[in-house]
C-alpha cells in the first residue's frame, strides 16, 4: 500500500461468541502504516481474541479482516506474514540463539549465507552480539525476549503481533524492555499491535491505544487522548488512579450541583494549598482534612478526607510539608462526571 495514512490493518464488525459469551462484539477498528498499537483492557475483555482473529489462529463467526488492504478472512495463519512474540517466550529450547532465530528462515529454504547475513543483523538489532551459541536457559527473561523479537522478525513479517510480551519479566527490566521496544519498532518500521492489561505500559509505548471493554471497543486514541479526554464512563474510571465519589454535589459554584452521579477525581488533577498559604485561585474548590501522607520519589502523596471519601493527591517536593490531620483547601482543575445509566461523560 502506498499511501500511509491508509488503513494497513482493518478489522470490520468482528464477533466471536464462546459458549454464549461473546468475546468480539462488532469490533472495528483500523491501524496506520508503521504504528505502535497497544491493545488494552481488564481481563477477559476481548484482546487475546482480536489478536488470535487477526493471525488467523481463530475464525470470526462474522466480520471482515483486511491486511494491507486484501481480505484475508480465508487465508490460513501460515500464509498471513504476521510475527508473534508470546509472553512465555516458546523458544525452542534446544537450539541455540542463532538457530532460533534461523528457524523460519530455513523453513523458508533461504541459503546459508542468506541466513547468517540475516541471523547476525538480528542479533545485532537486538543487542545480543555474544550470545549466539547459548541455549535459552542460560539466558535471563529480558534475553529471552529480545531472542523471541529476532525470531519473529527474521523472516520480515508485515505486521507484529505481541501478546503480553514482556508479563512474565520483573519490573525494571520490563521498564527497560519498553523502551528498547520502542526504539526497535522506530527502526524497523514494522506495524505492530501489543496486547497489555498495564495502563503504564500501553500509554508510555503506544502511538494509539484500543481499550477493550466486555468484547467492545471502548475508545480509540493517542495515549494522550484516551487518558485525557475519555468518551465512556468506563473509560473515566479505567485509566489513572480516579477516586470515585458517589452523589457528588460540589460547592462554589464550579461544578454546579449533581446529584445522582458520580464524581471521577485524579490526583494529576488536584493541587493542595495550606490554609495559611497564599491561594492563587479565586475560590477554594473543596475542602478535606490530611490522613495520611507518604513520601514518593517526587514529593508527597496525600489521602485526604472530603465528603467522606478518601482522595489521593500529590504535593510536589519543595513545597512546605503537610502533616496528618492539617484542614486544607483543594482546588480541582478538572473533574469527570459520569452516571452509569448513561453512555456520556460531563468534564
Ligand atoms: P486476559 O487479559 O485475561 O488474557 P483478554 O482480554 O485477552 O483477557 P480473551 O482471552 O480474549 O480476553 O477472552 C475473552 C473471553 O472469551 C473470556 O471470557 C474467555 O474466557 C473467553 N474465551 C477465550 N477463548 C476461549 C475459548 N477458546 N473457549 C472458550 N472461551 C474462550
Amino acid at each position: 500500500m502506498q499511501d500511509n495514512k491508509k488503513a494497513y490493518v482493518e478489522l470490520k464488525h468482528i464477533n466471536k461468541t464462546f459458549n454464549d459469551y461473546k468475546a468480539s462484539d462488532d469490533v472495528s477498528f483500523s491501524v496506520e502504516k508503521g504504528k505502535l498499537i497497544g491493545l488494552l483492557g481488564p481481563s477477559g475483555s476481548g484482546k487475546t481474541t482480536i489478536l488470535r482473529i487477526l493471525a488467523g489462529l481463530e475464525n470470526a463467526d462474522s466480520g471482515e479482516i483486511y491486511i494491507d488492504g486484501k481480505q484475508v478472512n480465508n487465508i490460513p495463519a501460515s500464509k498471513r506474514e504476521i510475527g508473534f512474540v508470546f509472553q512465555n517466550y516458546a523458544l525452542f529450547r534446544y537450539k541455540t540463539v542463532y538457530d532460533n532465530i534461523a528457524f523460519g528462515l530455513k523453513i523458508q529454504k533461504k541459503s546459508r549465507a542468506e541466513i547468517k547475513e540475516r541471523v547476525y543483523e538480528l542479533i545485532e538489532l537486538v543487542g545480543l552480539r555474544g550470545f549466539e551459541k547459548r541455549y535459552p536457559t542460560q539466558l535471563s527473561g529480558g534475553q529471552r525476549q529480545r531472542v523471541a523479537f529476532a525470531r519473529a522478525l527474521a523472516t520480515q513479517p508485515h505486521l507484529l503481533l505481541l501478546d503480553e510480551p514482556f508479563a512474565a519479566i520483573d519490573a525494571k527490566v520490563r521498564k527497560e524492555l519498553r523502551s528498547w521496544l520502542r526504539e526497535l519498532i522506530n527502526r524497523v518500521g514494522i506495524t505492530s499491535i501489543f496486547v497489555t492489561h498495564d495502563q503504564d505500559e500501553a500509554i508510555e509505548v503506544a502511538d494509539q491505544i484500543i481499550v477493550t471493554n466486555k468484547g467492545r471497543i471502548e475508545q480509540v486514541g493517542t495515549p494522550v487522548e484516551v487518558y485525557g479526554n475519555p468518551k465512556t464512563p468506563f473509560m473515566a474510571q479505567f485509566l489513572g488512579e480516579p477516586v470515585l465519589i458517589k452523589d457528588y454535589v460540589s460547592f462554589n459554584g464550579f461544578h454546579s450541583a449533581s446529584d445522582g452521579k458520580t464524581a471521577v477525581i485524579r490526583p494529576e488533577f488536584i493541587t493542595v494549598r495550606k490554609k495559611n498559604e497564599f491561594n492563587p485561585y479565586p475560590v477554594t474548590t473543596e475542602e478535606g482534612v490530611v490522613e495520611g501522607v507518604s513520601f514518593r520519589g517526587n514529593g508527597l502523596e496525600l489521602r485526604i478526607r472530603v465528603h467522606n471519601e478518601i482522595v489521593i493527591a500529590n504535593r510536589p517536593i519543595g513545597q512546605e510539608l503537610i502533616e496528618e490531620g492539617e484542614s486544607v483547601n483543594l482546588f480541582l482543575h478538572k473533574i469527570y462526571l459520569v452516571d452509569d445509566d448513561k453512555d456520556e461523560v460531563d468534564v
